[in-house]
């Protein structure tokens, strides 16, 4: 059993006055917030965004284990280089070849999962007051280390198509003209987390005219693109421009998450700044895991694997979105191509955040769509999940949903909106 610390005894605040101040900036995420309610079993929960690694081969990964432990055991259990295994780095350039990309294995730095590659590129760029454009709704774990830089998360509107690159280049222009400092634009370009949107080849070039006449440096957050259900999606922008985008890759989704190996593909000019700081914070990334992911890419048909992935999210896809349509006929869903999410936006006037305890009841979670800006908005959207649940359990889900959701909608109707 368990063992915890009787409630109550603890001080949380004994330390505060020690904590730096960016600290302030360490909330709990809507989404951890989540995550003792989701893990009972009856909940059928479309909140966390995880994979479904049941649909992995799990004979080819105790396979590579073996292998791994049969012929490269020391290397494995011991230190390595801070830029990461050699020959990781050249299979993670295959990987990106499948999106266009040319890359040198000099400019690829493995990291602790993807999210791990963010908070370094962050900490290299920002200073407080800082400001970085993100699309609107973003990507909650980006917003929460920009928050923890002290950095300005400025939204810039964003439709079905991705960003929009008349709204970023008016947004840019605002700031500028303020006197603002903008550092970065972080961009989802495929089957967006939270949104489920793809930027279009024609605007993926516009952004990226628009960023460098303005000197703004582009981080492309790509964990998804692999998981397309129909036509691949276009080519990443990193493969159009080397010098102003840094592009993250992750086996999160296309492996397993609990491995948490990602990697950062760095314009040249970085890429020595980003290994010094990934030395800096943990010395090498995990030689295991790193090891572990090389093995199973030399023994695994792993394009198959993904392609089992796509097969079986497109059908979970295709499960959220006839259920939404049949119970929830009254909320705007996102139709994505491909990766792990629908974004469902709710009549004016309804909060999703105060409806997710009723949810809970009705044993279904999502997540608000307020923890995917900094700014307060998103009170109206929901974002659905439906990678994990079967894909009998995301429609069971979303019919749970569609109680709490169509009698709230009723309210509203019949007696207007609360003030
Ligand atoms: N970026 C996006 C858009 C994500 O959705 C996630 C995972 N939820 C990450 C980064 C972090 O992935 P990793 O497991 O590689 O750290």
């Amino acid at each position: 059993m368990t063992k915890t610390r009787a409630d109550g005894v603890t001080n949380f605040d004994a330390w505060k006055h020690a904590y730096a101040s960016r600290a302030a900036n360490l909330s709990v995420s809507e989404v951890r917030a989540l995550f003792a309610v989701v893990s009972r079993p009856e909940v059928v929960s479309l909140a966390g965004g995880m994979p479904d690694v049941a649909a992995l081969d799990t004979e080819l990964i105790e396979k590579a284990f073996a292998s791994l432990m049969s012929n490269r055991r020391d290397l494995a259990l011991q230190y390595g280089g801070g830029q990461g295994d050699l020959r990781l780095r050249e299979q993670i350039q295959e990987i990106m070849a499948l999106e266009g990309i040319h890359s040198s294995v000099e400019d690829i730095t493995i990291t602790t999962g993807s999210q791990h590659g963010l908070e370094l590129v962050s900490d290299l760029f920002l200073d407080q007051g800082d400001v970085v454009l993100v699309e609107a709704p973003s990507y909650v774990g980006a917003v929460g280390i920009f928050r923890h830089k002290e950095a300005q998360i400025a939204h810039v509107y964003t439709d079905e198509h991705g960003i929009s690159p008349q709204a970023l280049a008016e947004t840019a222009d605002r700031l500028i003209a303020e006197g603002k400092r903008i550092k970065l634009l972080y961009l989802v370009p495929n089957f967006a987390n939270p949104s489920g949107v793809t930027l279009t080849a024609d605007r993926r070039l516009e952004v990226l005219e628009i960023c460098k006449q303005r000197g703004i440096l582009i981080i492309e957050d790509n964990p998804y693109g692999q998981l397309y259900f129909g036509e691949k999606p276009p080519n990443a922008m990193r493969s159009l421009d080397e010098q102003n985008v840094v592009y993250l890759g992750s086996f999160s989704k296309i492996l397993s998450p609990g491995l948490r190996v990602g990697y950062v593909l760095a314009p040249p000019a970085i890429r020595e700044k980003l290994v010094l700081a990934n030395e800096s914070a943990i010395l090498s990334p995990a030689s295991f895991a790193q090891m572990l992911v090389s093995e199973y890419l030399s023994i695994a048909d792993w394009q198959k694997q993904i392609a089992t992935f796509r097969d079986l999210y497109q059908t979970k896809r295709d499960a959220a979105l006839q259920a939404v349509e049949q119970f929830l006929p009254k909320v705007h869903t996102t139709r994505p191509d491909g990766g792990f999410f629908l974004w469902l936006t709710l009549p004016e006037g309804l909060n999703s955040k105060e409806m997710l305890p009723l949810a809970v009841t009705e044993l279904v979670a999502y997540t608000p769509g307020t923890a995917f800006f900094g700014d307060g908005r998103g009170a109206d959207n929901i974002r659905i999940c439906f990678s994990h649940p079967t894909a009998d359990n995301v429609r069971v889900g979303i019919e749970r949903l569609s109680r709490v959701l169509n009698q709230q909608i009723d309210l509203l109707e019949t007696f207007g909106k609360k003030d």
